[in-house]
C-alpha cells in the first residue's frame, strides 16, 4: 500500500487533517487502533473555540453543529459565594465558544470521510513507524490478521499522548517540558438539565468545581480531587453533596441533580515536546502536547496544529517547496506555549494547592477580584478563552 500522507490516529487531529488534505486534493490513509463505535462514543472534551467552529463550517461538516451546538457568549467565575460574568462577545470582538461534544465532532468527521470514499482503517493493530529520516518512511500494522505495510511521503503522528509515534523518535532528538499538578478532576455526566446557561468556574475553600454541559438535557460537572482519588469512595450522593457545597452562593442558587450516567477521574498535566517533527514524522495534537483541561484547549490546540500541517503539505504538493514544512514545529509551538501559559494560569488561579498558605488564598481571591473588575484583565481572559487568532 502507498499513500502521500499516512495518518496515525482517528481523533480530532487525525480526522481534521485528513479532511483538510482531501479539500487540497491530497490523498491520505487514516489508521486507528480502536473500532469506529469506540471512537464515536469516547466522551472527552466539549468546548469548541470560534476558529474550530468556523473550520467545521468551511469544511462542510458543520450541519449538526449548527443545529445542536450551544453558543456561549461568556462564562461565570464564582468565588466568595458570588458569581461574576465574563462577557466574551463584548470583550473579544463578538466572538463566542460553542458547546458540542468531542465525540459528536468525531462522528461528523468520520461520516464525511466515509461519504467521500476515503480510507480509515479501524482496529489497526501493532502499528509502528519505520525509516523516519529516509526518503521512504513506512507504517507497519496488522489489519484483519494480516501484516501490512503502508509506504508514505510523510507520516502524521496524531495518535494522542499514549500513541506510538512520539516514543519512536530517538530520545536524544526531543526535549520534554512537563509539569504535573497535585490534583485531578472527578467528572460526572448527569441526566440533568444544566443549572446555568453558561459554564461556571467555582473557586472554593474545599477545592475547584466546574459546571459544564453537553446538551440541554445533559450536565457535565467536575470536582477537584486528589490525583490518586479512588472513585469507589464517591457514591453519587457524596458527589452531589460536594457539588452543592462548592457551588453555593449567598443568594441561594440551586444546582439541579439527576441520574449520574458516567463518572471518572482525569489527571492534570502540562506537557510539551520540542520539536514536533523528526524527519518525515510530524506530531500533532496530544501526541505532542497536553494541557490541563481548565482552559478547554486540548481539542482546539490539536485542530490548530493540523491546520498548520495541512497548509505546509499543501504548499509542498503544489509547488515542491518545503519552507512551511520546515517551519511546522516553530509555527505550532508559538501557539502551543501561549495556550500552555493560559491553561496553567486558569488552573493556578482556580485550584487549591496542598502547599498553599493563607497568603496564597488571599492572593488568589485578589486576582479573581481583579479579573472580574478590571476590563483589561477580563479582556485578557476572554481573548484567550475564545481562541487566539491563527497566524
Ligand atoms: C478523559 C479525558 C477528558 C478530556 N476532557 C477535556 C475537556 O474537557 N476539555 C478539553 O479541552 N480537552 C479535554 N481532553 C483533551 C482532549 O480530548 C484532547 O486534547 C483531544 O482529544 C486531542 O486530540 P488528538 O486527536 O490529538 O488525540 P486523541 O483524541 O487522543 O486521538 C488519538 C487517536 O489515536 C488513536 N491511537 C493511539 N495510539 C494508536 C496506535 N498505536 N495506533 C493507531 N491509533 C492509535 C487513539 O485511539 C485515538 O483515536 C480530555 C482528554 C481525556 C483523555
Amino acid at each position: 500500500m502507498r499513500t502521500p500522507v499516512g495518518i496515525i490516529g482517528a481523533g480530532p487531529a487525525g480526522l481534521f487533517l485528513a479532511l483538510l488534505l482531501e479539500r487540497l486534493g491530497i490523498e491520505s490513509v487514516v489508521l486507528e487502533m480502536h473500532s469506529r463505535k469506540y471512537c464515536e462514543q469516547r466522551v472527552r472534551a466539549g468546548l469548541l473555540e470560534q476558529g474550530t467552529v468556523n473550520l467545521m463550517r468551511e469544511l462542510g461538516v458543520g450541519e449538526r453543529l449548527k443545529r445542536q451546538g450551544l453558543e456561549h457568549g461568556g462564562i461565570e467565575l464564582r468565588f466568595a459565594g458570588r458569581g461574576h460574568r465574563i462577557d466574551f462577545r463584548e470583550l473579544a470582538g463578538g466572538k463566542c465558544v460553542t458547546i458540542y461534544a468531542q465525540h459528536e465532532v468525531i462522528k461528523d468527521l468520520i461520516a464525511a470521510r466515509l461519504a467521500a470514499n476515503r480510507p480509515i482503517i479501524f482496529e489497526a493493530k501493532d502499528v509502528s513507524v519505520q525509516n523516519l529520516q529516509g526518503s521512504a518512511p513506512a507504517i507497519h500494522f496488522r489489519a484483519n490478521g494480516m501484516a501490512e505495510q503502508l509506504e508514505c511521503d510523510f507520516i502524521a503522528g496524531c495518535d494522542g499522548f499514549h500513541g506510538v509515534c512520539r516514543p519512536s523518535i530517538p530520545p536524544g532528538a526531543l526535549t520534554i517540558y512537563e509539569r504535573e499538578y497535585p490534583f485531578a478532576w472527578l467528572g460526572i455526566l448527569a441526566q440533568a438539565p444544566p443549572s446555568s446557561d453558561e459554564l461556571i468556574y467555582a473557586y472554593h475553600q474545599r477545592g475547584f468545581a466546574l459546571l459544564s454541559m453537553r446538551s440541554p438535557e445533559i450536565s457535565r460537572l467536575y470536582l477537584q480531587c486528589a490525583p490518586d482519588e479512588d472513585i469507589a469512595q464517591w457514591p453519587d450522593e457524596r458527589i452531589w453533596e460536594e457539588l452543592h457545597k462548592r457551588f453555593a452562593t449567598v443568594d441561594g442558587w440551586k444546582l439541579t441533580e439527576g441520574p449520574v450516567i458516567q463518572k471518572g477521574v482525569t489527571g492534570m498535566r502540562s506537557f510539551v515536546t520540542e520539536p514536533m517533527q523528526f524527519g518525515k514524522l510530524f506530531l500533532a495534537g496530544d501526541a505532542a502536547h497536553i494541557v490541563p483541561p481548565t482552559g478547554a484547549k486540548g481539542l482546539n490546540l490539536a485542530v490548530a496544529d493540523v491546520r498548520v500541517l495541512a497548509q505546509a503539505l499543501g504548499e509542498f504538493y503544489a509547488s515542491g517547496k518545503n519552507q512551511l514544512l520546515a517551519r511546522y514545529s516553530e509555527t505550532c509551538l508559538r501557539r502551543v506555549w501561549k495556550v500552555q501559559r493560559f491553561s496553567w494560569w486558569m488552573t493556578s488561579l482556580l485550584h487549591r494547592f496542598v502547599d498553599h498558605k493563607p497568603f496564597d488564598q488571599r492572593r488568589q481571591l485578589a486576582e479573581l477580584d481583579y479579573v472580574t473588575s478590571s476590563r483589561a484583565a477580563a479582556q485578557t481572559l476572554a481573548e484567550n478563552y475564545v481562541g487566539l487568532p491563527m497566524e
